[in-house]
């Protein structure tokens, strides 16, 4: 990235960047690089929230409006904002959804920054109808039907100034890709009508392109007004692809085939640990919220100075779970110390997330029963250890407590070291709360004992619109004492068992 720093005089610099149309995973290196140093990002509603994750946490984030939350900026208000931040030395973002240059009256803004002479740089973005067809699978162009796209935009945004030459669009032998056209759609259609474009035109209209919302419907342009206005009626961002292209629209929609898609899936662990969850959902096509149920914090720090002082005198360290591999080693090496305090110490770890969390030390678990529970570790270690070792058990301040008390009864010498907090969160989210409760959110993850009760607890009003999947017997036993019913329960118990048990599902009853 050219030196953001290297600012004339102390004008600051704009980035006018482009989003995208919404799969935050089609936003561009160069957009990340710019919100990664900024000082401030000015956002449009079609910009997805979720690019905001790159900016700079320190950045000031300034949403300009999303049709009927709040009020709409206007261009001069949001011009002024530009200058103003600008003559403040900062490094701004202008983030706008799609491609900055394509119906996104860049122009205006980009004419008042060179009045006021501020420093700009332009990010191209993918634009809406690009991206609606390469989510369709439907090419834009085809040697058999179309050598030309046109972008036009149906709005009539001056009154008495016609946007569009329909006489000469009508003729226009290519593919007609229409913006804004939601509202508008009697206008466009009927004049493109008017001057002798055909009613039997196919026309496929693509609502929330690229999202796991994504809707697609296919039509005739003599049926495109009825289409629209429903009921149930079509409302914006919708893009139309107007031309004989659309023909060719194959049968499968790619994206919309993957396994999840269309299903809308609460996550209830801690934040941190949701980047694979989330990856894996995502790529099956589901659409993913967090609504975290428990707090982790870490705790215990002396304690952990003094054992792993003395972590010799262990025969055994068995990690029950990935946030006690990632806070015992948090505090190890705010501690100055590393994985070298191990020396000959075997090392056990109940579940495969917590071994592969080991993984990320450079540590192989000696021991990780088939089994993912604590019982079976008991049998295992009674196996290989040696009557006069002692074992020491990492764990959360809310673990459970079969593995201490399966030891004591097999006889095995063991210290608890709690390296972590977990704590209820204390309130439900109300935006989560009225999605599940108006059943936009279809699937709750229940991965233990403390998840499902405070679960019941916050949401319990609305459970009965939601189905939960479950990790583990032991999670279903608390899911049903808490007065709920697992609808799939995970096999092995693991979360990718969780995610597949999901898709089994899904695959069943929903397609
Ligand atoms: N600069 C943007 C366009 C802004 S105009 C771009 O390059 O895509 C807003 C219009 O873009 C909407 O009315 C709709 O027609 C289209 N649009 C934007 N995002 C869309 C999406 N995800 N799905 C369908 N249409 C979209």
């Amino acid at each position: 990235l050219s030196d953001p720093n290297q600012k004339s005089g102390n004008l600051g610099k704009v980035y006018l960047v482009g989003a995208g149309p919404g799969d935050p995973a089609l936003v561009t290196l160069r957009a990340i690089e710019c919100l990664g140093q900024c000082d401030a990002v000015l956002y449009d509603y079609l910009a997805n929230e979720r690019i905001l994750h790159w900016a700079n946490p320190a950045a000031t984030k300034i949403c300009l409006g999303k049709h009927g939350v709040g009020k709409i900026w206007t261009q001069d208000q949001i011009n002024q904002k530009l200058l103003s931040l600008a003559s403040e030395n900062k490094t701004i973002v202008r983030l706008k959804g799609g491609d900055p240059l394509i119906f996104g009256r860049s122009g205006e803004e980009i004419d008042a920054l060179i009045h006021a002479q501020v420093p700009f740089e332009i990010v191209p973005g993918v634009t809406a109808s690009v991206a609606a067809a390469a989510y369709c699978g439907l090419p834009l162009t085809h040697r058999q039907s179309a050598s030309s796209l046109v972008l036009v935009t149906a709005s009539r945004k001056d009154g008495d100034h016609e946007c569009c030459d329909y006489k000469a669009l009508a003729n226009f032998p290519g593919t007609i890709a229409v913006y804004m056209g939601t509202t508008t759609v009697e206008y466009w259609a009927n004049e493109l009508m008017r001057f002798g474009k055909s009613p039997d035109t196919p026309v496929l209209i693509v609502r929330n392109a690229t999202l796991p919302n994504q809707k697609v419907l296919s039509c005739q342009l003599g049926q495109v007004v009825q289409t629209v206005i429903g009921p149930p009626r079509l409302r914006p961002p919708a893009i139309f692809l107007v031309g004989e292209v659309v023909n060719h629209l194959p049968a499968q929609n790619w994206f919309m085939n993957k396994p999840l898609f269309g299903q809308t899936i609460m996550l209830t662990r801690a934040e941190h640990q949701n980047d694979e969850a989330r990856n894996t959902l995502e790529a099956k096509g589901a659409q993913v919220l967090s609504h975290p149920m428990i707090q982790i914090t870490a705790s215990g720090e002396n304690q952990v100075l003094k054992i792993c002082n003395s972590l010799h005198r262990y025969g055994w360290i068995v990690f029950t779970s990935r946030n006690g591999v990632t806070n015992f080693f948090e505090q190890l090496f705010q501690l100055g110390k590393d994985a070298r305090v191990f020396g000959n110490v075997r090392i056990a770890a109940i579940g495969k997330s917590t071994s592969r969390q080991l993984e990320h030390y450079y540590l192989n678990a000696d021991l990780v029963p088939a089994e993912f529970r604590s019982e079976a570790l008991v049998e295992q270690l009674q196996a290989r250890i040696n009557p006069d070792q002692r074992v020491l058990i990492v764990q959360g301040s809310r673990s459970r407590g079969v593995l201490p008390s399966g030891l004591k009864e097999a006889g095995i010498n063991f210290d608890s070291l709690i390296v972590y907090r977990s704590d209820d969160v204390q309130t439900a989210d109300a935006e989560i709360y009225s999605k599940i409760a108006e059943g936009e959110i279809d699937w709750v993850t229940v991965s233990s004992p403390a998840i499902a009760r405070n679960f019941a607890r916050l949401f319990g009003d609305v459970v009965d619109k939601i189905k939960i999947a479950s990790l583990s017997p032991v999670t279903s036993q608390a899911i049903i004492e808490s007065g709920l019913v697992p609808t799939v329960e995970a096999d092995p118990y693991t979360f990718d068992g969780l995610i597949d048990a999901i898709q089994n599902h899904v695959q069943i009853y929903s397609k």
